[in-house]
């Protein structure tokens, strides 16, 4: 009886997350670092709209206002974030693949995101990446006495088109080509896997592999890191008393840097395709098309199994901006490409048209009130 219940608690949380959409796109603001005049970011509505002002126009002139399922201010902490996405982590435990990916301009916060490497040392600036594990291991002990976990990991790199195992022995000449058989499927299952138990045990991995990142390129290890792509997998294998077994994944993928100012022609040409071929595949997803193009680069092929369309995968996009001023145009490129892949469904294109909307209205009213009072 009890374990029945659990069950269908757990059915009905998850039909409840699956309402929510399959893809879901947010936007994270970093705070400002370095700009006397402020940020661009001059409005946040809602928790789910932000407007953006040109800063070479009249504040009237340049405003563009941009809806995504959810937005970050500067002032949110790891945590806010977490809380936020804490049930889709979750859900990995019920068999769920995830996908998580940071998109945004070189600096804007993506890494901070997904695994602050700096900050690591402190416990509250984790990176969403270690504060999931912690709560995978926390979950699979509660669970303990029904069901038996095993957590491996594995973590890739995937430079100007080529695919490198970053936990290999010999990581920098491991280069493994994707084995796109029949179909054209492929897994990530050639990458080395290690078994972990505790989430400093993943954190002594992902550690080797920003060394093996360093090793294979002649600079420094956040020019060459912002240039590739890489993907830390947590694979849950399961086995319950009940004689289900499951196998899933969490994906983290921290993309290349989103800039037009990349200097080396064919990095660029590489980053560029690679980032809108993903931006393809998600917007085929969420509008359901019966092609999805992921065989036109090996960042989606990797993925593909976590990105199909059908009930078990899940997608997150973190958009990342940088409000400083001299970013305007990157930030604008960046809140497209996040537009353009957020229109699922549910409470997708539409209710986001409306969103934006009601707010222009506010907004105008807001103008209204302000030129009144001005005259008096
Ligand atoms: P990216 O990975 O996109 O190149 P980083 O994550 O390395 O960017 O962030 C650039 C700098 O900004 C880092 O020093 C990072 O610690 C800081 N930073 C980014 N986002 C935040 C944030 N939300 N709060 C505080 N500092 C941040
Ligand atoms: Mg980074």
């Amino acid at each position: 009886g009890y374990h029945r219940l659990v069950k269908e608690n757990r059915d009905l949380y998850n039909i409840v997350q699956d309402l929510k959409g399959n893809i879901r796109v947010y936007c994270r603001i970093r705070p400002v670092f370095n700009d006397e005049a402020g940020s661009i970011v001059d409005f946040i509505g809602q928790d789910d709209s932000l407007a953006i002002s040109d800063p070479s126009k009249p504040q009237s002139e340049g405003r563009k206002i941009f809806n995504f399922n959810k937005v970050f201010g500067p002032t949110c902490s790891q945590n806010d974030i977490y809380a936020d996405i804490q049930p889709l982590i979750r859900s990995v435990m019920d068999g769920y693949n995830v996908c998580i990916f940071a998109y945004g301009q070189t600096g804007s916060g993506k890494t901070h995101t997904m695994s602050c490497p700096s900050g690591g040392s402190s416990e509250e600036d984790m990176g969403i990446s270690h504060l999931a594990l912690n709560d995978l291991f926390r979950l699979s002990n509660m669970r303990k006495d029904d069901a038996e976990y095993e957590i491996q990991v594995h973590m890739v790199e995937i430079y100007n088109e080529q695919v490198r195992d970053l936990l290999a022995e010999d990581s920098a000449n491991t280069k493994f080509e994707i084995c796109s058989a029949d179909g054209g499927s492929m897994s990530l299952s050639d990458a080395t896997m290690h078994s972990v138990k505790s989430t400093a045990d993943v954190i002594r991995l992902m550690k080797l592999g920003d060394d093996n990142r360093v090793i294979s390129s002649s600079t420094a290890l956040n020019d060459r890191s912002s240039r590739s792509h890489s993907i830390l997998t947590v694979q849950v294998s399961g086995k319950e008393i009940s004689g289900c077994t499951l196998q899933s994944c969490l994906h983290f993928v921290d993309l290349a840097g989103s800039s037009e100012r990349v200097e080396n022609p064919e990095e660029a040409m590489y980053i560029n395709k690679s980032l809108s071929c993903l931006g393809d595949v998600i917007t085929a997803l969420a509008q359901k098309n019966s092609h999805i193009p992921y065989r036109n680069s090996k960042l989606t092929l990797l993925l593909q199994d976590s990105l199909s369309p059908g009930g078990r995968t899940k997608t997150l996009m973190f958009a990342h901006i940088n409000p400083e001023r001299d970013s305007f145009a990157e930030t604008i490129s960046t809140l497209k490409f996040a537009q353009r892949v957020s229109t699922d469904e549910l409470g997708g294109a539409r209710g986001n048209k409306e969103c934006s909307e009601v707010m222009q209205l506010k907004e105008q009213v807001e103008r209204l009130k302000e030129a009144l009072g001005g005259n008096k």
